[in-house]
C-alpha cells in the first residue's frame, strides 16, 4: 500500500531540504513527503499522484515563488484536490493574501518564516489528523449511506434480483470499492450448492467453490448472508487493491452482509406468503366448485324425487291393471266435485257398473283373460264417457262414471250406450271370442249432500235392480 503523500513547495532548496528532514523524521513511517520548487512542478505532480490514486493529506507552501504566489497555486490545487489541507510558511504574505488564501483555498494555518520547529511540526501534526478525521467522517457517512439504501430497499419489497442488483450497485458506488465487481450467491434448496443470483460491476463471474467461512482470498473477498445463525448465501468481491487500504471495510461488509441476508430472508418469507394465499384461493376455489357440483347434483337429485313422488302420487291413484282411478281416488275425485257441483248447482249423475257373471270368465278362460277383459272394459268405458267424467274401477268387476253436467237423462243415454257397446263387442283372447254382458244402476247426486256414499248407495240399489231383473240392464235410482 502506498502512503498518503505530504507535498512541499518552496523557491528556496534549503528550505525545502530543512522541511523535508523534519517532516521525515517525526512522520517518514506513515507519509511519503513530495519535494517541489515552483507552482508549475507541484501542479505536475499533483497530476501524478492523481493518477496513481495516492491520498494527499497536506500541502506546505510557500507563499512568495517565481511565476505564481503560495495563495494563487493554493486556490489551484484546491480545485484538483478539494480534501487536501494546507499550510502557507513565509515571512513576506499581507494579510490580505493570507485572507485571500484563507477564503478561496481554504488554507489550514499560515506560519511565519523562520518557523519554529515544534510548532510546526505541531500544526502539521494537528492538519494531518484534521484530515484523517474527517475522511474517517466521510467514510462512515459513506457506509452508512449504503446501508441505509439496503435497510429502505428491504422495507420497500420488489424482486428479489432487482433489489440485490440496486444493493450491490449502492455498495461498488464508495470509492474504497472503485472498479470492483460484485455478486450474490444463495445457497440452494440442497443447502450445498450455490448459484450466482447477481453480479454488478464489472460483471466478472467467481469460479471455484466458495469458502463461506473465510474473508479474503487473494485479492476476492467473501462475505457470507448469515441471518440468525442461518448461512444464506455469500457476498463475493473481487478487486485490484483492497482491503489494507481502508481496514473499516470489512466491518462495513459485515453489516452490509446482515442486512442483505435480512432482504433474502424477507423476500422468501414474502414469496413463502405469496404462494401460500395461492394455494388457498386455489383450494377456496376448488371447495367452491364441489360445493357447486354438490348443489347441482342434490338439485337433480330433489328433482329425481319430486319426479318419483308424482309418480308414486300418479300410481297410489291409479288401478294398475286398468289404469283407471282406483276406488279411494275415485272417491276423492268424486267428492270435490260434488263439492263443486253444490256451489255451482249443477247436475251431477252417478253411475255403477258390474260384469254380469264375470267368475266364470275366469273359470272358462282363466284369470289373464279375465284380466285382458277387465283392460278392455276400462277403454271402452273411456271411450264412451264424456271429458270430465270420472271413471273408476271401484274393485273386481266393478266400476263406477261420475257425470258432472250431467242430466239423468244423458246419464241413462250414455249408460245404454255402454251397455250395448259391451254386450256386442267380442273380446278376443288367445283364440277365444269371449262375450260379456254388464249391469249398471243410475242416481242423481243430490247436490246438497255432504257426500257422494248416498249417490253411490242409491245407484247399487239400482244396479242391484239390474242384477235381480235378468242382468244387462240399466235401472235408474228411484224408479
Ligand atoms: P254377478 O253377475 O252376480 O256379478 O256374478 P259375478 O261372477 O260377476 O260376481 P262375483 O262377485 O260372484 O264374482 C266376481 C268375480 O270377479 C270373482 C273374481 O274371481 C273376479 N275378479 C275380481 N277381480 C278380478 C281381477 O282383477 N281379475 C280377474 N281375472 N278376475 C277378477
Ligand atoms: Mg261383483
Ligand atoms: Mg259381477
Amino acid at each position: 500500500m502506498k502512503k498518503p503523500v505530504i507535498i512541499c513547495v518552496d523557491d528556496e532548496k534549503i528550505v525545502l531540504t530543512s522541511l523535508k528532514s523534519q517532516l521525515q523524521h517525526h512522520f517518514g513511517s506513515q507519509y511519503q513527503i513530495e519535494l517541489a520548487e515552483s507552482a508549475e512542478e507541484t501542479l505536475e505532480l499533483i497530476e501524478e499522484l492523481k493518477a496513481e490514486q495516492q491520498q494527499v493529506p497536506l500541502i506546505i507552501a510557500d507563499y512568495v515563488m517565481p511565476g505564481m504566489y503560495g495563495d494563487e497555486l493554493l486556490v489551484k490545487v484546491k480545485e484538483q484536490l478539494p480534501d487536501t489541507l494546507s499550510i502557507m510558511l513565509t515571512g513576506q504574505a499581507t494579510a490580505e493574501a493570507v485572507g485571500e488564501a484563507v477564503n478561496r483555498a481554504g488554507l489550514f494555518r499560515y506560519i511565519s518564516k523562520p518557523w519554529h520547529e515544534k510548532d510546526f511540526l505541531l500544526t502539521v501534526c494537528t492538519a494531518l489528523d484534521s484530515f484523517n478525521q474527517k475522511q474517517e467522517i466521510q467514510r462512515r457517512s459513506r457506509f452508512r449511506q449504503v446501508l441505509a439504501s439496503v435497510i429502505s430497499l428491504a422495507l420497500k419489497h420488489g424482486k428479489l434480483p432487482q433489489q440485490l442488483s440496486h444493493a450491490l450497485d449502492s455498495l461498488l458506488s464508495i470509492p474504497e470499492l472503485h472498479g470492483a465487481s460484485a455478486a450474490v450467491y444463495l445457497l440452494d434448496s440442497y443447502g450445498h450448492l450455490l448459484q450466482l443470483e447477481v453480479a454488478a460491476g464489472n460483471q466478472e463471474v467467481f469460479s471455484g467453490t466458495l469458502p463461506l467461512s473465510g474473508h479474503e482470498h487473494g485479492c476476492q473477498y467473501f462475505q457470507p448472508l448469515t441471518y440468525q445463525g442461518q448461512t444464506m448465501g455469500a457476498l463475493g468481491i473481487t478487486c485490484a487493491k483492497f482491503m489494507d487500504d481502508s481496514p473499516e471495510l470489512p466491518e462495513l461488509l459485515t453489516s452490509y452482509g446482515e442486512a442483505l441476508a435480512g432482504i433474502i430472508r424477507l423476500e422468501q418469507y414474502h414469496e413463502a406468503l405469496e404462494r401460500h394465499n395461492a394455494e388457498l384461493e386455489e383450494t377456496v376455489k376448488r371447495r367452491t366448485q364441489d360445493l357447486q357440483a354438490a348443489l347441482e347434483q342434490q338439485e337433480k337429485l330433489n328433482n329425481i324425487l319430486l319426479e318419483a313422488n308424482r309418480k308414486l302420487d300418479f300410481y297410489a291413484s291409479m288401478d294398475s291393471l286398468t289404469s283407471l282411478y282406483n276406488r279411494r281416488f275415485f272417491l276423492k275425485l268424486a267428492n270435490s266435485e260434488v263439492e263443486r257441483a253444490k256451489r255451482y248447482q249443477h247436475p251431477v249423475t252417478f253411475m255403477m257398473l258390474d260384469l254380469d257373471h264375470f267368475k266364470n270368465i275366469n273359470d272358462q278362460y282363466g284369470h289373464l283373460a279375465g284380466d285382458h277383459v277387465l283392460e278392455r272394459i276400462a277403454l271402452l268405458l273411456e271411450d264412451e264417457s264424456r271429458e270430465p267424467d270420472i271413471i273408476g274401477r271401484l274393485g273386481g268387476e266393478e266400476f263406477a262414471i261420475l257425470s258432472p253436467e250431467s242430466t239423468m237423462q244423458q246419464a241413462s243415454q250414455m249408460a245404454e250406450r255402454i251397455r250395448n257397446r259391451i254386450k256386442q263387442e267380442s273380446f278376443e283372447f288367445e283364440g277365444h271370442s269371449i262375450q260379456v254382458t254388464v249391469s249398471i244402476g243410475i242416481s242423481e247426486v243430490d247436490v246438497n249432500e255432504e257426500h257422494i256414499e248416498s249417490a253411490m248407495n242409491r245407484a247399487d240399489k239400482a244396479l242391484y235392480k239390474s242384477k235381480g231383473t235378468g242382468r244387462n240392464l240399466v235401472s235408474i235410482a228411484g224408479l
